[in-house]
């Protein structure tokens, strides 16, 4: 089993069996004792992925969508931050979905999103995505009202319907090339806490603080049901979620890049071979070029 695969491997749901939150501890470093160590990993695995991601834009064939989901603070700027920072910024392609605007509230709830999907031979990163319809929707009923259904259609069964069509979605995804990973960012209350109070009190990270943000936490519980739910009807074989812990932002980092080299090592990424005839051409050019004066 390659490292990548080892290390991000008991953090990945495939499956909705048993998935009970509570199993998973945000504090969780795995078997990493110090930050050097897992850094010094997170730096082989940047450049591992780095070589990966160019024969896949090379390639052409396969698209990769990840989706980052988390409470505030739980880092998903960081991880796409650092995670990518090696990958050449030409194949990656990065949207953020905030609150709805009223031209995508007037639509179904996936088309906002569709827009945004990765081409082939791209890498696209939906900071937040069509999950916050069956989390923040869930949590807040009067946002659900905003989107205007028809009333027959916007009683409890939503959600489940909602679950089913998220994996119809993603399975369409995957048998047109799309490979997709979730990561939700196990952030700890307490952890959050501690962040919250770091951006209240430096300065230089006053600008990251919101009085929302704080509200939002009110709701952890209902917050906290509504992904072990969503997770527990999400996770398939081909559209896994990964359970990362969050209270370590280094090691965050690094099962996150584990679990994307471990789905690209999987796709059998090569260059495009170049045929006998283009092969002659390529060297009749490199004969011209010398006799070159
Ligand atoms: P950061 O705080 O690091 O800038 P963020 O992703 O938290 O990043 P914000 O602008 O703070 O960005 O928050 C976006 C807000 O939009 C979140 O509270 C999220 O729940 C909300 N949101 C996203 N999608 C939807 C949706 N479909 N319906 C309602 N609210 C949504
Ligand atoms: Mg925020």
């Amino acid at each position: 089993m390659s490292w990548a695969r080892k290390l991000s491997k008991p953090y990945r749901i495939a499956s909705s069996h048993n998935f009970r939150l509570r199993d998973f501890d945000p504090g969780s470093t795995g078997h990493f004792r110090s930050k050097q160590h897992a850094e010094e990993l997170l730096g082989k695995g940047v450049a591992e992925m780095a070589e990966l991601q160019d024969k896949l834009y090379a390639q052409d064939r396969w698209g990769v969508l990840l989706i980052f989901q988390a409470m505030d603070a739980a880092g998903k700027d960081g991880v796409i931050k650092h995670v990518m920072s090696g990958v050449n910024p030409q194949g990656v392609q990065v949207y953020s979905f905030k609150a709805p605007s009223t031209e995508e509230l007037n639509h179904d709830f996936l088309w906002r999103t569709s827009r945004c999907l990765p081409e082939r031979g791209r890498i696209g990163i939906f900071n937040r995505s069509y999950y916050e319809e069956v989390l923040v929707v869930r949590v807040h009923a009067d946002l659900l009202k905003n989107e205007r259904l028809p009333e027959n259609l916007g009683g409890k069964k939503i959600w489940p319907d909602r679950f089913k069509d998220i994996c119809s979605f993603e399975r369409y995804l995957s048998h047109n090339g799309i490979v997709i990973r979730k990561f939700f960012l196990h952030l700890s209350q307490k952890e959050q806490k501690r962040r919250f109070l770091k951006r209240l009190e430096t300065p230089e990270k006053n600008w990251k603080f919101s009085a929302a943000d704080i509200r939002e936490r009110q709701y952890w519980d209902d917050y906290m049901s509504a992904y072990e739910e969503a997770i527990a009807n999400t996770s398939t074989e081909h559209s896994p979620w990964y359970i990362v812990p969050a209270d370590n932002k280094w090691y965050t980092r690094l099962v996150v890049a584990a679990a994307v080299i471990d789905a690209l090592s999987g796709l059998e990424l090569d260059y495009p071979k170049v045929e006998k005839e283009k092969r002659q051409e390529l060297e009749a050019t490199k004969q011209e070029l010398e006799r070159e004066k």
